[in-house]
């Protein structure tokens, strides 16, 4: 197993390593650091999670500490790193800065909605910019920059694709000299993806965790299908069932996530919506409290969770699915970190079954069906924990005295039973009994021919998930075996 000393870092890089806890490097950092360590290009498949800001950031500080004088890069520009939103800037910047701080190279944060001259100062500052690709380029062209950064770091590739960031990003080379180092770090490698490498990245190495394993094995994945007027219930019901300590829950669009927090929140959570239409304060507001466990559920766009990163999530919630593969697996990412088990749940309808068909065969059918728990279970469950709190309450003084005064009025076993009648709402259960497809529904859904436009039969039958005692099964991803390959060039 290899170590983080067999990597024979400067001993205020390992000295911040020992600091920032980690014991042992995870696959990306294991695979990439002696590649970046060599000076070779680098493209990184691995999303958030995994380590990849320690698996290039080490390196890169690593290398800039071997140029000897340090005070060179006090005031010249050697690493960039492009990451798409400035949430992830802000928590790429942060993890550079813990290992650089007893090296004591500067990290600049550079991106939009704050003022320039604070980021022109930073710039001038600091050898290391953190940055979004937009304000960025504002700053490049405004002329007052010359870089010539040793290192270019492009965070979350794939993601600065979508958000529309191609062509900032190449304007962005065009600024900087032939000679520097590039990494390139992406969830995925779509052909857009493979051609931005082609054209800037000179002969990478390439390091991939493969997508069963990007699909961590401590991540429980499981679906229910209800019918569409069931899903707020069958979200209820999973609260009540699951008790997840610290949930996010995907949604499709702004007004869905504006109304099922408000819908969590007149069920007694302690919910929040993130979207994009929110005011940039109120948005690192929600973040904050989420980060620091003052909120219980946070209900969120794709769009604005993007970059999002935060531990102890215990469960992640599909309210509705994603639209492919890649989103589903960047949602659930943000569950099962650092070692820790994870939950993520997908609640479909009969008619969006057969996305989830979609998703869950491309990541080898991972994503086990579920019933979702009768109202009988959960109201034993809730009777259960009452018990257990009425055991562990302290009897208050003024107790006896109002008992004095309602034993003249009436039996002692009659006060108990309107007591517990106050209290009754603690073990009410939302919704009818049972909510969404019972077990020989779902088997019934399952086994069901699937028909492509052509009306052939597809592949993927039912019988894949089904062991044969009838319950049901599905493959267990491995997390521990990565893949390396070399590039052509
Ligand atoms: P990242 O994928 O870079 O966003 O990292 C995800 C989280 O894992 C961050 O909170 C890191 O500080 C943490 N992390 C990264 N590498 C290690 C490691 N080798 N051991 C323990 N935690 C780590």
């Amino acid at each position: 197993m290899t170590k983080f000393t067999d990597f024979a870092f400067c001993p205020e890089l390992q000295k911040a390593i020992d600091e920032a806890g980690f014991r042992e490097p995870s696959p990306i950092q294991t695979q990439s650091i002696p590649l970046v360590l060599e000076g070779r290009d680098l493209v990184g498949q691995a999303q958030t999670g995994t380590g990849k800001t320690a698996a290039f950031g080490l390196p890169m500080l690593e290398l800039l500490s071997r140029q000897g004088n340090l005070n060179q890069y006090k005031n010249n520009v050697a690493a960039v790193v492009l990451v798409p939103t400035r949430e992830l800037a802000i928590q790429v910047s942060e993890e550079l800065s813990r290992f650089s701080q007893f090296l004591g190279l500067k990290t600049a944060t550079v991106y939009g909605g704050q003022p320039y001259s604070a980021q022109i100062r930073a710039m001038h500052n600091s050898p290391i910019v953190v940055a979004t690709p937009g304000r960025f380029i504002d700053h490049l062209s405004s002329g007052k920059f010359d870089l010539k950064p040793r290192f270019v770091v492009l965070d979350e590739a794939d993601e600065m694709l979508n958000m529309g960031f191609l062509e900032d990003i190449r304007k962005i080379f065009s600024y900087f000299p032939d000679e520097r180092q590039n990494l390139l770090f992406s969830a995925t490698l779509p052909p857009s993806i493979k051609k931005l490498i082609g054209d800037i990245l000179h002969q990478p190495e390439y390091v991939t965790l493969s997508r069963k394993n990007i699909t961590a094995e401590h991540i429980e994945q499981s679906f229910y299908v209800v019918d569409e007027h069931e899903r707020d219930d069958a979200l209820i019901r999973l609260y009540d069932a699951l008790l997840p300590t610290k949930s996010i829950i995907f949604c499709r669009t702004k007004k869905e996530v504006d109304r099922l927090a408000y819908f969590l929140t007149s069920q007694g959570h302690e919910a929040r919506g993130l979207h994009g239409d929110m005011e940039q304060k109120n948005r690192e507001a929600v973040i904050l409290s989420f980060r620091q466990d003052k909120l219980e559920v946070l209900v969120a766009t794709d769009v604005a969770a993007r970059g999002l990163d935060v531990n102890d999530v215990s469960h992640v919630f599909n309210y509705h699915l994603p639209f492919d593969t890649e989103s589903y697996v960047h949602r659930i990412g943000r569950t099962g970190r650092a070692g820790k088990s994870g939950m993520a749940i997908s609640i479909v309808t009969p008619h969006e079954y057969r996305g989830l068909q979609r998703i869950n065969e491309k990541l080898g059918g991972s994503l086990l069906p579920k019933t979702v728990p009768h109202s009988h279970e959960i109201r034993n469950k809730k009777i259960s924990s009452f018990i257990e709190a009425l055991y562990i309450q302290e009897i208050d003084e003024r107790a006896y005295e109002i008992l004095e005064v309602l034993k003249e009025e009436m039996e002692l076993s009659t006060v108990a039973f309107k007591l517990i009648s106050m209290l009754k709402d603690q073990v009410e259960v939302r919704g009818k009994a049972q909510i969404g497809k019972s077990e020989k529904e779902l088997e019934r859904l399952m086994s069901r021919p699937r028909y492509d436009r052509h009306g052939q039969n597809g592949k993927g039958g039912p019988n894949r998930y089904k062991q044969k005692g009838g319950q049901y099964r599905g493959k267990n991803s491995s997390y521990g075996s990565h893949s390396k390959h070399r590039s052509r060039g």
